[in-house]
């Protein structure tokens, strides 16, 4: 019998869930819309549901009898969550994210042991992403690797020794906040300078708004509401403000990867999330601002690769964390 494991990945949009095997492929997948702004109660309910669905056909391919192929029986050996926001030390409860207001304290990895009478592993989304790239993606063949996901924010994981690294309180790989200015813009959490404030898609249409309204010419000029992918594609059709708001960005970035290889000396860093659409226009600076800044010692033989699982390391990465607890997989 094969094993699988479910990963869930939470967000404030929507609920992915997926049936992952133990070489990290996704079998099968659900979605649903999160109804973010309900009560946990609500929002767990929908997190049982996906579950059971699972559950269910995974039951009925193993009671499937009679001639012909049948499909290899599935066991379902346990749930593996990633879970936006803070969790607790001991990984148990998520003590509050941003993407959901109502949820405070709610300790999920019990709840769902209890209802379905299976392990589970709870994991902060940004590490299950980073594991999910660690164990079947981009950072496959490495035992250390950063990850950077750039989107809205900009999140991170850390994997350190073939494992994951958490930190002493469970809060490590918060890249974003790292400070590169002291006075420099306002950032979400509060904090002035973060990088997150330089190099995210919300602080590169900012930075572009103040371009345009110093007078700088550009064929968003006149668009209405001008988003990250409205300046990507503006820059492929070769508009000059956007390649240029594109270029610091990457230059930002680079910046901040010339921090972790400073620290960290990773074998890999594996970049993610919406903002990756824009390839060699932010890869190239990104590598110029690192041959000119890094240790030549601390970036040579650092591969800087673009994320080979996309939207779906979140789902592979929590249903891998579950597997390599219960010794499943590597
Ligand atoms: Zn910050």
């Amino acid at each position: 019998m094969s094993s699988y494991a479910i990963g869930i990945d939470l967000g404030g949009t929507n609920i992915k869930a997926g049936l992952v095997n133990k070489n990290g492929k996704i079998q099968s997948r659900l979605s649903i819309k999160t109804n973010y702004n309900a009560d946990p109660q609500i929002i767990s309910n929908q997190i049982f549901g996906l579950i059971e669905e699972f559950i269910n056909s995974a039951n009925s391919t193993t009671a499937e009898v009679g001639g012909g192929l049948k499909p290899p029986p599935i066991s379902i050996v346990g749930i593996g969550l990633g879970s936006p926001g803070l969790i607790d030390e001991k990984g148990e409860t998520i003590i509050f994210s941003p993407n959901l207001p109502k949820w405070r304290n709610i300790p999920i990895k019990r709840m769902v042991t209890e209802r379905f009478s299976m392990p589970c592993v709870l994991e902060n989304d940004a590490n299950a992403a980073a594991w999910g790239e660690k164990w079947a993606g981009a950072g496959k063949e490495a035992s250390s690797m950063v990850m950077l996901t750039l989107g809205t924010g900009i999140g991170g994981g850390i994997v350190i020794d073939n494992k994951l690294w958490r930190g002493a309180n469970n809060v490590a790989g918060e890249i974003g906040h790292m400070v590169i200015q002291m006075d420099g813009p306002p950032c979400s959490c509060g904090n002035y300078g973060c990088f997150e404030a330089f190099a995210s898609a919300t602080a590169m249409v900012r930075r572009f708004k103040e371009l345009l309204k110093s007078g700088t010419s550009s064929s968003l000029k006149d668009s209405g509401e001008i988003t990250a992918k409205a300046i990507n594609d503006a820059a492929f059709q070769g508009d000059r403000a956007s390649l240029d708001i594109i270029k610091e960005t990457g230059q930002y970035l680079g910046i901040a990867l010339v921090n972790i290889m400073h620290v960290l000396n990773p074998e890999v860093i594996v970049l993610t999330g919406g903002m990756i659409g824009s390839g060699e226009l932010l890869m190239n600076p990104i590598k110029e601002v690192i041959s000119q800044r890094a240790f030549e010692a601390s970036y040579k033989d650092t591969k800087i690769v673009f994320s080979k699982l996309g939207n779906d390391a979140g789902i592979i990465g929590a249903a891998g964390c579950l597997l390599k607890e219960l010794g499943i997989s590597v």
